[in-house]
């Protein structure tokens, strides 16, 4: 068996047949924005491994930090022990998170941080007397991640409830904010979505811990970008009715949206926030929870007065080394000018794809670029032919899109939309 026959039978990958496993490149080495394959073809990550790459691959200080902390200490247990990458990153983390989200949680992956907040929204209700409260809000169109509890808030229809049915939390799910962001915002809550929340709010508000979404840009469930009024007005009802609001930045953390966060589009906090993906510049899984001081001290204030949560790998130094690496250079850096020049290259360059047949929309935010079809497209189509252009691209649902490394040069870039506009072209 060749390395890449054993992979097709032995290995599963993501969202992937393991019956009908299509194309699968061997990846040997990365650097800078490109990945490297077996057979001599270097290709240009327009997809930052999923959006976490986002100073590029092999990155001196991150790669520098994990070395260092590698040799002196590679774990220790988070109970009873602590360490300084993990107070190091912790103060970064506060120095760039909007103000009130005060107390982090270390975790493994963006799925269990989304675990994590779910618990907290829920331990800090029963710690107030809100026992009822167990029960969830989300918007339709969302994803939250692949575990249980972060699955039952995942939109409805893509989120496969229905294969589910029986073992999966039942929810409540209230329309897509319909407002994109830069269009008009109208006051009318039948027209701007809000009506939707607020009759679930009405409805089932005392059921319901909190309202999670995924603040301005809707990623897995359709790369959507939707109204910041939307999100200052959900703040508004979810006090109202005593229901706490976690926003998962998990994908749109750490300057993708050409803000540090989403939240920072809004006028608002959330009660909790999760970050993941690009919070170790795409080294190693990582990721964080962060609450306010109200949630914190609720939990703290009332039985059992301890957190019911506590990962093995909890503040693993070597991925707080790389986390705190990756903020390092972002908070030394010139991000901000460079998410702004590529969403201005994005834009300019995506443009011609409206005028090609099948294509629905176009829209870039920050470091992001959609190109819409009007139908299902291939990634196994894809593949081959952007690979053969040079670019690492993996379109899914009707959606053709990138989100480059922030260190993308104009030119690297070019190619990456290049590849785009060619494949709403053929496909
Ligand atoms: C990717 C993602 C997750 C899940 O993160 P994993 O690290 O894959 O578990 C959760 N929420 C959002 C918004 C994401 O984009």
């Amino acid at each position: 068996m060749t390395p890449l026959e054993f992979d097709a039978h032995h290995l599963w990958h993501p969202y992937t047949s393991v019956t009908e496993p299509g194309p699968t490149h061997m990846a040997v080495r990365t650097e800078g924005v490109r990945i490297h394959l077996e057979d001599g073809t270097a290709m240009i990550d327009g997809m930052s491994s999923w959006w976490s790459a986002i100073h590029g691959y092999n990155h001196p200080a991150i790669i520098g930090a994990v070395k260092a902390q590698l040799d002196q200490m590679p774990h220790v247990m988070f109970g009873g022990l602590t360490h300084q990458p993990a107070v190091d990153l912790g103060q970064r983390l506060l120095a760039m998170l909007p103000e009130g989200l005060t107390r982090i949680f270390y975790c493994d992956s963006g799925s269990v941080a989304v675990e994590v907040a779910m618990k907290m929204a829920v331990q800090y209700q029963h710690s107030i007397g809100q026992t009822r409260r167990s029960r969830f809000a989300s918007i339709r169109s969302g994803y939250h991640g692949d575990t249980w509890k972060a699955m039952s808030v995942c939109d409805p229809v893509t989120g496969m409830h229905h294969i589910f049915k029986g073992a999966l939390s039942v929810q409540h799910f209230v329309d897509t904010p319909p407002i994109a962001f830069g269009q008009e915002w109208v006051e009318d809550p039948a027209a701007n979505g809000l009506a939707s929340l607020a009759a679930c709010l009405e409805a089932h508000g005392d059921e319901i811990a909190a309202l999670i979404l995924e603040p301005i840009v809707q990623g897995a469930g359709g790369m959507y970008f939707y109204h910041p009024e939307y999100l200052n007005a959900a703040r508004a009802l979810c006090d109202a009715h005593g229901v706490l609001l976690i926003f998962d930045e998990i994908a749109t953390g750490f300057g993708r949206t050409g803000k540090a966060f989403a939240t920072d589009h809004t006028e608002i906090t959330p009660d909790i926030i999760c970050l993941g993906k690009a919070i170790t510049g795409g080294t190693m899984s990582f990721a964080a929870t962060v609450a306010s001081d109200k949630v914190a001290e609720g939990i703290g204030g009332a039985e059992p007065g301890v957190f019911m949560h506590g990962p093995t790998f909890m503040g693993n130094p070597l991925a707080c080394a790389a986390a705190g690496a990756s903020l390092a250079l972002l908070q030394e850096g010139d991000w901000q000018a460079r998410v702004a020049r590529i969403e201005a290259q994005m834009a300019a360059e995506l443009a011609p794809a409206r005028k090609l047949p099948g294509v629905a929309d176009v829209r870039v935010l920050g470091a992001i670029g959609v190109i819409e079809m009007d139908h299902v497209v291939s990634a196994a189509q894809a593949h081959p032919i952007s690979k053969e252009l040079g670019v690492w691209l993996r379109p899914f649902g009707r959606n053709i899109y990138a989100m480059p490394p922030f260190v993308t040069e104009p030119e690297d870039l070019s190619r990456i939309t290049g590849a785009m506009v060619h494949l709403a072209g053929v496909l």
